[in-house]
């Protein structure tokens, strides 16, 4: 059927444009607008991709299509836990370490939170780096965190880079899924990790009435009250509908 955005009758550069303009249109609001939608449930969906993740002290990290840095900033909370765990266990193993040695390992703790860890946030949206850039510096994360412009299809990265890759309900705005996949296997290390965190369809069909109800008829009228934008809010749930089934996935 036709959409909204009549993906089918525009070149892959125009879907790009408009795909631009809608992250461009939310940024401001996109992380409000991503608690109501999912009644702040997209939470513990991230949560859940960091603690799959299980990253150590060292471990670089790319996160694609990272926005307003949701993941970025997970990733640090939960690299800087096990630092401060790891402190612990050094502290009570050696019971008689002298003051200089103890004050020594928090000075390191304090130096390097994340110990060699990083984060690198890529989005191809300048409007929606800014704003997870504002959020960094109001929220105090800056150690190991860098932001870079691009595109998942052409990553301003050299091969073999990272050892983990995410994108986050970011995929399904990607005009050229293949080329992003070419590019992560590229800039991830051998033995590199790929995660990803997508919607998809809902099989069972009670809740496939009720979940198109809700996209349909309530995402946009959301979009429209908390951000003036009821069209940009169409595009997310078409973009849902259009992105291949779980079973597609497995072939
Ligand atoms: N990962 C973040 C999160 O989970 O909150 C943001 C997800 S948001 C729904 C989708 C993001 O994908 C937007 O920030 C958009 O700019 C970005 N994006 C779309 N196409 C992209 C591309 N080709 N390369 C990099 N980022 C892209």
């Amino acid at each position: 059927p036709q959409t909204h955005f009549g993906f089918q009758n525009v070149s892959e550069e125009e879907r790009r444009e408009k795909i631009y303009q809608v992250f461009e249109n939310v940024a401001e609001k996109y992380d409000v607008m991503n608690d109501s939608m999912t009644l702040g449930i997209h939470r513990v969906w991230k949560d859940i991709l960091v603690h799959k993740m299980n990253p150590s002290p060292g471990t670089l990290l790319v996160d694609v299509a990272g926005g307003t840095g949701d993941i970025a900033f997970r990733f640090i909370n939960y690299v800087h836990s096990i630092r401060e765990r790891q402190l612990q266990q050094k502290l009570k193993r050696h019971q008689n370490l002298s003051w200089q040695e103890i004050s020594k390992s928090y000075e390191e703790e304090k130096v390097k939170p994340l110990g060699d860890s990083q984060v690198v946030v890529c989005d191809i949206n300048k409007e929606m780096l800014k704003v997870g850039k504002q959020r960094a510096q109001h929220l105090g994360y800056s150690e190991g965190l860098s932001w870079v412009l691009g595109n998942a299809e052409e990553l301003p990265f050299d091969d073999d880079k990272f050892d983990v890759y995410t994108i986050a309900f970011g995929i399904r705005n990607v005009t050229r899924i293949d080329l992003a996949l070419q590019e992560a296997y590229r800039v991830l290390k051998p033995g590199g990790r790929f995660l990803c965190l997508e919607f998809s369809h809902v099989s069972n069909p009670l809740l496939s009435r009720l979940y198109d109800l809700y996209s349909f008829q309530v995402i946009p009228v959301l979009g429209e009250i908390i951000a003036g934008d009821w069209k940009s809010y169409q595009y997310l749930v078409e973009s849902i509908r259009r992105f291949p089934p779980q079973a597609d996935g497995r072939t």
